[in-house]
C-alpha cells in the first residue's frame, strides 16, 4: 500500500457526507477499530467514495491466529448453502454493488454490471462443486507386484490460505479466490487492492450474512510490510494465491518460503488476424478485446497482429468501429470506456504511446487524456520492440502490427516474456491447429477474444504470466486443499 492514509478524526468528508461509505477491515467477523483510515476516491472526479479502517502488524497476526484457531466446520451441504445464499444476496443488491465497483474503480457502469454476472457464476459453480465427490479409487492388484488392496483419495482443507487480489475486477477477482476456498472448507485471509477495497469488503460482509462462520474469512488492508508482506512470509500460512503484476508476483515467489504459491500475473495477449479472416469478426474482437474494462484485463488484447495483405482493410473498418466506444463518465449508462485506475496509469499509457510514435508509429485515432480518462487509442506501424508491446500496457490502447506469414506471426506472438492467452481469427482449421500447438500461452481461442472462458474452466498463463498452475473454480479448489490417501485390504 502506498497511498496516504489519514487519521479518522480528520476525515471530515466521511462524517459529513452520507453517500461516503465508512467500511472496516474484519478479523474473523469483528470490525477493526483504528485511528487510521484509507480514503478511496473516484478515479473519474476524485470524489471521496469511501473510507476503510486499516490493519497493522498486530491485527494481521490476530487474523492469522483467528483463522488457525478455527471454529465450526461446515459440511458440504452447509458450504453449498452459504455460497448459494451469498449469490442470492449479491443478486438482490446487484445495482448497488455494480455502482460501487464503478465508483471506486472508474470502470464504466455497464462493465461493473457485467462483472456482477461473472461473480454470480463463480458463486454458483463453487456451490455446485461442494456437492460433488472428488475422491478417486485405485485398485492395487493391477501389476505383477500388486496386492489385493484399494487406495482411496479425498481432499482435506488447508489450515489457512491468503488471497491477494488486484484492482481491475474489484468483485470477481476476490470471488474467484474466496469462493473456491470456502467450497473446500479452507479459512482464508483476504488482502484486496488498496485501490478498490470497498467492493471486496462488501462481499466479505455478504458472506458473513450468508452464514459463513467468521473464522473462515478475514479481510485486511494496511502498510505493505505490516500486512501483505507479513502474510506472504508467515510460516503458518499454507498457501498464497496472488493475482497481480509480474514484479510483485516474482517478489512473492522469492519471499514466500515453504508454502504453496499460486501466481496469476500480467499478460500481453495478441489477437492474430490471418489473411483468410472474416474482417467484421476481427474488427469486433479487436475492439471488444482492446477497450472492454478500459483495457484493464490481464487478457485484454494488447497487440493486434494482422496479416500484411489485410492490414489496410482491417484498419479502415476498425477505425469506424472505434467510434462506437464512447468514453467518459463511468456512471453514465451510455459510456463504454471509463477511466483507467488512476492518473499515473493514464500518464504511463500516454508516455508509451509517445515513445512508440518517436520510433515511427502513428496514432490514427484517440490519444487524448484528461486525468485518469484516456480516449480509446488506435496506433499503427508499431515497431516490434516498442515498450508499448514488449511490456504490458494496461489500458485502452490498440497497437496494430503486421506480419508476413504464419511462421512470422507465431514468432512475433511468442517474442515477449508473457504467455497468458491469444485469440486467432481464421476460418482455416489447419492454421488454427498450428497456433493452438505452437503458441507458448495458457489459452488459445479461435474466433474469440484471448480472454474468453467460463468461470469454472481452467485458466492461467505460463512464462512471466504465471507458473502454469491454473485457476477457475475447479482448478482453484485443487489448490485450496490437500489430497489425502488411505488404503485398505480388498
Ligand atoms: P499489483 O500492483 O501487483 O497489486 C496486486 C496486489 O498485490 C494488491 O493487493 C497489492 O496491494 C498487493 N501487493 C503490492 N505489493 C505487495 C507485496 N510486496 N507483497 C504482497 N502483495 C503486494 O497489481 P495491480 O496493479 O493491482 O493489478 C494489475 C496487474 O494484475 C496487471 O499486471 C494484470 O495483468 C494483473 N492481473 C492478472 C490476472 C491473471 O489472472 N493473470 C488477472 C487480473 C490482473 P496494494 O494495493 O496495497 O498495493
Amino acid at each position: 500500500m502506498s497511498t496516504t492514509t489519514v487519521p479518522a478524526k480528520e476525515n471530515s468528508a466521511a462524517t459529513t457526507n452520507d453517500a461516503v461509505l465508512q467500511l472496516n477491515c474484519y478479523i474473523a467477523g469483528n470490525p477493526i477499530k483504528s485511528e487510521n483510515v484509507l480514503e478511496v476516491r473516484s478515479p473519474y472526479d476524485d470524489r471521496l467514495v469511501g473510507t476503510v479502517t486499516l490493519a497493522g502488524a498486530k491485527e494481521t497476526d490476530q487474523a492469522i491466529e483467528a483463522g488457525l484457531k478455527g471454529g465450526r466446520n461446515l459440511n458440504r451441504y452447509e458450504r453449498y448453502s452459504v455460497l448459494e445464499k451469498a449469490r442470492g444476496i449479491l443478486m438482490n443488491r446487484k445495482e448497488e454493488i455494480a455502482q460501487l465497483i464503478s465508483a471506486e474503480s472508474g470502470l464504466a457502469i455497464r462493465e461493473a454490471r457485467y462483472e456482477m454476472g461473472r461473480a454470480h457464476d463463480v458463486l454458483m459453480f463453487a456451490a455446485i462443486e461442494c456437492l460433488k465427490d472428488d475422491g478417486q479409487i485405485f485398485s492395487c492388484d493391477i501389476s505383477p507386484t500388486g496386492k489385493a488392496r484399494k487406495i482411496f483419495t479425498f481432499r482435506e482443507p488447508l489450515n489457512l490460505a491468503v488471497a491477494i487480489t488486484p484492482f481491475n475486477h474489484p468483485l470477481n477477482q476476490v470471488a474467484h479466490k474466496i469462493a473456491p476456498a470456502i467450497a473446500c472448507g479452507t479459512p482464508v485471509i483476504l488482502k484486496p487492492s488498496e485501490k478498490t477495497p470497498l467492493t471486496a469488503i462488501r462481499l466479505t460482509e455478504i458472506l458473513y450474512e450468508a452464514g459463513l462462520p467468521p473464522h473462515m474469512l478475514s479481510v485486511v488492508l494496511g502498510p505493505t510490510n505490516e500486512v501483505a508482506e507479513k502474510l506472504v512470509k508467515d510460516g503458518r500460512i499454507d498457501l498464497v494465491s496472488f493475482t497481480g503484476s509480474v514484479a510483485v508476483g516474482k517478489r512473492i515467489a522469492q519471499t514466500a518460503g515453504y508454502k504453496k504459491v499460486i501466481l496469476e500475473l500480467g499478460g500481453n495477449d495478441p489477437l492474430i488476424i490471418l489473411e483468410d479472416a472474416d474482417l467484421d469478426t476481427a474488427v469486433t474482437l479487436a475492439a471488444e478485446g482492446s477497450f472492454r474494462n478500459s483495457g484493464q484485463r490481464c487478457t485484454a488484447v494488447k497487440r493486434i497482429l494482422v496479416h500484411e495483405k489485410v492490414k489496410d482493410a482491417f484498419t479502415k473498418k476498425f477505425l469506424e468501429k472505434v467510434k462506437d466506444y464512447s468514453y467518459g463518465d463511468p456512471a453514465d449508462d451510455d459510456t463504454k470506456v471509463g477511466t483507467v485506475i488512476d492518473e499515473q496509469a493514464a500518464i504511463y499509457l500516454e508516455d508509451v504511446t509517445k515513445k512508440a510514435v518517436e520510433q515511427g508509429a502513428k496514432v490514427l485515432s484517440g490519444g487524448n487524456r484528461t486525468g485518469a480518462l484516456l480516449e480509446p487509442t488506435v496506433i499503427t506501424d508499431v515497431p516490434r520492440d516498442a515498450q508499448m508491446v514488449m511490456q504490458e500496457s494496461f489500458g485502452p490502447l490498440a497497437p496494430i502490427l503486421s506480419f508476413k506469414d504464419i511462421d512470422d506471426a507465431i514468432a512475433l506472438s511468442n517474442s515477449t516474456v508473457y504467455g497468458l492467452s491469444a485469440g486467432i481469427v481464421t476460418n482455416n482449421m489447419q492454421h488454427a491447429m498450428r497456433f493452438i500447438k505452437e503458441l507458448k500461452v495458457g489459452t488459445v481461442n479461435i474466433n474469440e477474444v484471448p480472454g474468453y472462458r467460463i468461470e469454472n474452466s481452467p485458466f492461467g498463463g505460463i512464462k512471466d504470466s504465471g507458473l502454469g498452475i491454473k485457476e477457475g473454480v475447479i482448478e482453484a479448489m485443487k489448490c485450496f486443499s490437500f489430497i489425502k490417501t488411505f488404503s485398505m485390504p480388498w
